[in-house]
Order: C-alpha cells, then sequence, then structure tokens
C-alpha cells in the first residue's frame, strides 16, 4: 500500500479522535458521518487525566482547559441527607498524580472542538454506510445515498448499532438493560434563588438509582444532571423521549432539597435507554476494525464510555504506527490485545454501578497512559 486509503465510518467523538490521531501518525483517513451536521444537544460529559493525555498529544489540551469546568473533588453523597460517602481529589491532585486535569464539559462543545480540528475535505455528512464488500484487496462501502467509496482499512466507529458489526458478526440489537437516564443542562443562575452551595461534581446514591450532576463550562454558568433509574420496558425504535418534571420528582421522592431545587431549576429533560452488549468475540475482520460503543457499549456509570473509544482509537494509532499499516491483521490483533481487558474491566465495573460511591483509588482509570503504556503480545492460536 504506497498510501493507505482509511475509511472511518462514524464522527462520533471515538471516529473523530482516530482520524486526529492517525493524522498526527502520518496517516491520512476520511470520516464517513450519517448525521447532516452536529448541534449542541444538552448533555454534559466526564474528561479524564487519561482522555486529556491524548487531547495533549492531538494539540486541543489548552482549548478543552479553557473549556472545561475544573471540579476540585468528586464528591458521593446520599441521597436523602446529603451525607458525604466519599471525597475523591481531582484538581491538583490529578495534576500532579494522574499526569492531567480532570474537567466536566459539555459534550457539544468537546466533539465541535474536535470536529474543527479535522482538515477540511476529510469528513463526509449525510454520509449513511448500508453496504460493505470486502473484496480481499480492498472494500466497497456503499451509502444511502447511492455514493460509493473504496478503501483499504475501514475503521467501524460507528456507535452501538454499528453497521460493521452487524457485518462482522451479524445482526443483533443491543441489549436495553432496564435503566433509563434523565438528562437535562440548564443556566446555573437558575439556581440561586435556592439558597444552597452546590457541588462542583458529584453524584447522588441511593439503594436502586441516582444522579450525577456537575458544571460543564470553564465559567460554571451551566450545570447538567444525568441520572441512572430502572424503568422495565424500552421501545427500541426510539432513540430518546422527552421526560419532565413530573416524572423526575417520583423518581427522587425522598432525596434531599438540592436534588429538588434541580429539578425544579428546569423543565426541558430528555431520556434515553441504557443499551449494552455482552464482549464481542472478535474486534476485526478482514481489513474491518471496530473501536467504542461499536465494539464495547456500556452503561454510563462510570462516564468513562467515550474516554474508552478516544483510547482505542489512540491505541490502533500507535499500533498502526508500530507494526504499519500494509501488516494490517498484525496491528489489529495488536490492537486488540491491548485494549482488551480494559475495555471488558471498564464496562464490568460501569455494569455494577459502584464506581467511586466509597473513597477507593481510580488511579488505574485516571493514571493510564496510552502512549507509554508496554504493548503485551496478542496471545498466540
Ligand atoms: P458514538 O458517539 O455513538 O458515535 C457514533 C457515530 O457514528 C455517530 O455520530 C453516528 O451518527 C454515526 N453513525 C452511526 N451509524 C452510522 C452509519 N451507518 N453510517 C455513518 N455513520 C453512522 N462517556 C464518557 O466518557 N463520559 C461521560 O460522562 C459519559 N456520559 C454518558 C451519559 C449517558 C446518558 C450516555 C448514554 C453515555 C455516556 N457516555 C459517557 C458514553 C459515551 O456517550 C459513549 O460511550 C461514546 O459516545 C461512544 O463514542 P463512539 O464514538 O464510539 O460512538
Amino acid at each position: 500500500m504506497s498510501k493507505p486509503r482509511i475509511a472511518i465510518v462514524g464522527a462520533g467523538l471515538g471516529g473523530i479522535a482516530a482520524a486526529l490521531l492517525l493524522r498526527k501518525e502520518g496517516f491520512e483517513a476520511t470520516l464517513y458521518e450519517q448525521a447532516p451536521a452536529f448541534s449542541r444537544l444538552g448533555a454534559g460529559i466526564h474528561v479524564g487525566p487519561n482522555v486529556m493525555k491524548i487531547m495533549r498529544r492531538i494539540g486541543l489540551e489548552g482549548a478543552m482547559e479553557a473549556m472545561g469546568s475544573h471540579p476540585d473533588f468528586w464528591y458521593s453523597r446520599n441521597g436523602a441527607d446529603a451525607a458525604i460517602l466519599s471525597q475523591i481529589p481531582l484538581g491538583d491532585f490529578a495534576r500532579k498524580h494522574y499526569g492531567a486535569s480532570y474537567l466536566t464539559v459539555h459534550r457539544g462543545d468537546f466533539h465541535q472542538l474536535m470536529v474543527d480540528a479535522v482538515p477540511s475535505g476529510s469528513l463526509h455528512y449525510d454520509k449513511r454506510l448500508t453496504g460493505i464488500e470486502d473484496r480481499g484487496r480492498d472494500v466497497v462501502l456503499r451509502f444511502e445515498d447511492g455514493s460509493v467509496a473504496e478503501a483499504d482499512i475501514v475503521i467501524g466507529a460507528d456507535g452501538v448499532n454499528s453497521v460493521i458489526r452487524e457485518h462482522m458478526l451479524g445482526a443483533e440489537a443491543p441489549r436495553y438493560t432496564g435503566w433509563v437516564a434523565h438528562r437535562a443542562v440548564f443556566s446555573a443562575d437558575r439556581l440561586a434563588k435556592y439558597g444552597f452551595k452546590f457541588d462542583q461534581c458529584v453524584k447522588w446514591w441511593s439503594e436502586d438509582r441516582h444522579m450525577m450532576v456537575y458544571y460543564v463550562t470553564e465559567k460554571q454558568d451551566e450545570y447538567y444532571y444525568v441520572t441512572g433509574v430502572p424503568q422495565a420496558e424500552w421501545d427500541m425504535s426510539k432513540a430518546w423521549v422527552q421526560s419532565s418534571q413530573e416524572e423526575m420528582r417520583e423518581a427522587f421522592a425522598g432525596y434531599h432539597p438540592m436534588v429538588q431545587a434541580l429539578i425544579d431549576a428546569c423543565d426541558d429533560i430528555t431520556k434515553w435507554p441504557l443499551l449494552e452488549r455482552d464482549p464481542l468475540p472478535l474486534w476485526s475482520r478482514g481489513r474491518l476494525v471496530m473501536l467504542g460503543d461499536a465494539c464495547h457499549p456500556m452503561k454510563p456509570h462510570m462516564a468513562q464510555g467515550a474516554a474508552m473509544a478516544i483510547e482505542d482509537a489512540a491505541m490502533l494509532a500507535r499500533c498502526f504506527s508500530q507494526v504499519g499499516v500494509e501488516d494490517y491483521e498484525t496491528a489489529f490483533a495488536l490492537y486488540r490485545a491491548n485494549r482488551i481487558e480494559r475495555a471488558s474491566r471498564v464496562q464490568k465495573v460501569s455494569h455494577d454501578n459502584t464506581w467511586l460511591r466509597t473513597n477507593e483509588d481510580p488511579a488505574w482509570v485516571f493514571g493510564y497512559d496510552v502512549f507509554e503504556v508496554p504493548l503485551v503480545e496478542p496471545a498466540r492460536v
């Protein structure tokens, strides 16, 4: 392959990170995204030091620092009385001990920053992948609009309902976990009248549900909550539905007045199903390889799903750089060998929803440096 043609399907955080990191290693990649454009959807996201080290490599660490809120601590509190269950140091402690900052940001701002870093002409919108033909010597991608693209390598970064996964492993819907997440972003001004001192980053817990709350801007003028609440059924034809303050009051009856204030403060609330898959038997086949939610979707209860997608992207770029794209089978095996254990562990802890409920040491997650970790060899079969 003189100049390998690398196609990335899906321009979510994982796909874009892959394009930017491959570029750093001297490869060019083209992104195909089904959406006609991206909008600033109402959601926040944690960006831990493990991800910030990758943003440093991409060249966006400073822009991220200026964009996000810098919480000093992660608090866990008891839902009924606000008693502190854990207090995990972040801020300067994170910079010193984990090698980068811990931020909470608006997901739309983070994504836009990444999109803006993609060279013009490398990201094609309105390209919904519908067909894949691996011809051995290359791969043909067919899109809903009738257009066709050819590539030497195809990276499936197309999320939980991945078409690439379906091509490799057959049709199988992700599993609804029996849990939903309510999400709301609102101006922090609306909280002034309640007279509480709201935490920068806090998770409120009770037996079977929780609410994670944090600022999403550097100025701390926008606040966000996201819940985990049991709900027996979900109509899988819907990606999300509108929720309401009444539903939230019912779900969090008995929670502390601070939580009731959050519910009072915002009437635009969406509700999302939490979906999972069991670990997949393979992450690549032929010239196709997957990353992120395409191959290990998880409950969001460690706030590490996108982080795992971005770490995957960085490891894949590292393996291509080490092995060369020509020997893609070896590169894919090396990539999987160096990601599967960590991604599966994060999937499991997320499923169990125990992360930072008590004063545990988060160093294995936050201290990880995808560029420095010694590589393990794939197991021989
Ligand atoms: P996605 O973000 O799903 O991107 C896939 C992209 O592929 C999309 O743009 C989609 O339009 C496109 N696509 C799909 N099919 C096609 C097709 N056929 N053709 C072309 N394009 C296609 N993670 C964190 O790290 N921190 C958090 O705080 C956090 N909070 C979360 C809160 C909630 C409620 C949820 C549900 C998730 C949360 N996550 C969090 C997890 C995170 O959102 C996902 O793990 C992450 O978005 C996965 O990234 P991805 O790039 O693999 O997939």
